[in-house]
């Protein structure tokens, strides 16, 4: 039966033969040294370390290392639309974004610093997360306010002379545990500035080992503790301004551009996963005797694969499209705000159709659905909840209208 990998070797003819290059050299590491390995990959220890590390100087050979990343930082330099093909693949275990220097929450901050980073916090900051010395985290989201409002957040620094000192309680802060700097989230301003209320905040870099960072605890999510998204108090912590990223009011903007490429990555994710899932799905029915016949051959579950099929194909194709939009430089906020809600839902019902036709193998360690089923529902809150998507879609069509202008259905 063709695997996973093979069906990557057929190269996509109207893509270019870069990206299917890619694509098949990704698939290749996936499924040959990632996908027989995952069980291993999920313990801790030297054997896995080792493998680890094999597998990352493969990966480093194949000229796969950093996708996100441009070619004088030591990444791939591909661009947006070749990494988000790159991400379907990679995205069928769980476990291949690391071994490709990909690991979020450093990643997005890694673009970010690219993007907002003075060439001294380039030399302190990213360089040290490109060569693995040190890892971050994002620390935005707060306990006593709504993340889906970043306007409503408190965490204030104020400027004492030439340092800030910052103040506030922050939650959720993926990787705190063990990241050796936080990109924070800060009010700094009192006064609308060109942009309104969207001004008032700043980012600002905080090495984790700074006086006053301090982690209260690590908050388990779906009973597990090992991700380490940390609540922290922020102490009167002192830093020197020039751990400021970019101008002073510009972190919601600088959120916006990390949050808006991450979530078309996310969805790739997603996709990745719902086609792994459906692979899982399909192979099980033409393999398992249940009531005297085949799966494949009952009515219910051929029901299940059609519907997946619809799910998984909407879902990749609006996030292709979505990633065709970015890469030609429209504005994409709205095809973002709709992936972002559309996909996880997908995902959600493509899983859980996996899952039921593996019986209580599906909810077992013995495949990723669990992982993916989790995934899925938890990607309905994270990076914004579907209201707040849902919300912007229909304000940005709203706003075409009232524009006078009908909604074009056929940009690109
Ligand atoms: C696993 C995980 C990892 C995360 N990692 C990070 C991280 O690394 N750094 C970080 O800063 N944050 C992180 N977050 C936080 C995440 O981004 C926030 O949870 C998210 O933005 C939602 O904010 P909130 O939890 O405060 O929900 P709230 O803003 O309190 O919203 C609660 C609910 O209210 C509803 N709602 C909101 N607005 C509206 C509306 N206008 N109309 C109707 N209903 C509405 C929605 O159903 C929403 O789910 C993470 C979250 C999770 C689950």
């Amino acid at each position: 039966m063709t695997t996973l990998a093979e069906m990557a070797v057929e190269p996509i003819p109207v893509l270019p033969d870069e990206i299917n290059d890619i694509r098949l050299k990704t698939a290749k590491v996936v499924t040959e040294r990632i996908i027989p390995n995952e069980a291993l990959l999920d313990t801790q220890g030297d054997e896995r370390n080792a493998l680890v590390e094999e597998i990352r100087s493969h990966v480093k050979e194949q000229g796969l290392w950093a996708p996100h990343l441009p070619t004088e930082y030591g990444g791939m330099g591909i661009g947006f639309l070749h990494h988000a093909y790159m991400n379907e693949i990679l995205a069928w275990s769980a476990h291949s974004n690391p071994m490709f220097g990909v690991t979020a929450p450093t990643s997005g901050n890694q673009e970010v610093l690219v993007k907002y980073g003075t060439p001294e916090q380039k030399k302190k900051f990213l360089e040290p997360t490109i060569t693995g010395e040190q890892t971050s985290c994002y620390s935005m989201t707060e306990p006593d306010y709504p993340g889906s409002d970043p306007r409503s957040l408190q965490t204030r620094a104020v400027q004492d002379g030439d340092e800030w000192v910052i103040n506030g309680r922050k939650w959720f802060t993926s990787n705190g545990l063990h990241a050796s700097w936080a990109l924070v989230m800060c009010r700094t301003e009192d006064t609308d500035g060109d942009g309104g209320d969207n001004d008032k905040m700043t980012q600002i870099i905080v090495p984790t080992d700074t006086l006053g960072f301090n982690i209260i605890r690590t908050i388990p999510v779906w009973g597990a503790t090992g991700a380490a998204h940390c609540e922290i108090v922020y102490d009167n912590v002192r830093v020197p301004l020039e751990n400021q990223l970019g101008t002073r009011g510009s972190g919601h903007a600088a959120a916006q551009d990390r949050l808006g490429a991450g979530r078309v990555f996310h969805c790739m994710n997603c996709v990745g996963q719902m086609w792994r899932a459906f692979d899982l799905m399909v192979k099980r029915a033409l393999d398992r005797n249940v009531h005297g016949g085949l799966l494949a051959d009952k009515q219910f579950t051929q029901g299940a694969i059609a519907d997946s099929f619809m799910d998984i194909q909407s879902a990749r194709l609006m996030t292709l499209h979505c990633a065709e939009i970015i890469e030609s430089g429209a504005d994409p906020r709205t095809q973002i705000s709709a992936i972002k809600v559309f996909v996880p839902h997908a995902m959600h019902r493509v899983v859980d159709r996996a899952i039921q036709v593996h019986g209580a193998k599906g909810v077992s360690g013995d495949t990723p659905l669990w992982r993916y089923y989790q995934k899925a529902r938890t990607m309905r809150l994270e990076d914004g909840p579907d209201e707040v998507h849902r919300i912007l879609v229909a304000k940005n069509i709203l706003k075409h209208y009232k524009g006078g202008d009908a909604w074009d259905f056929g940009i690109l």
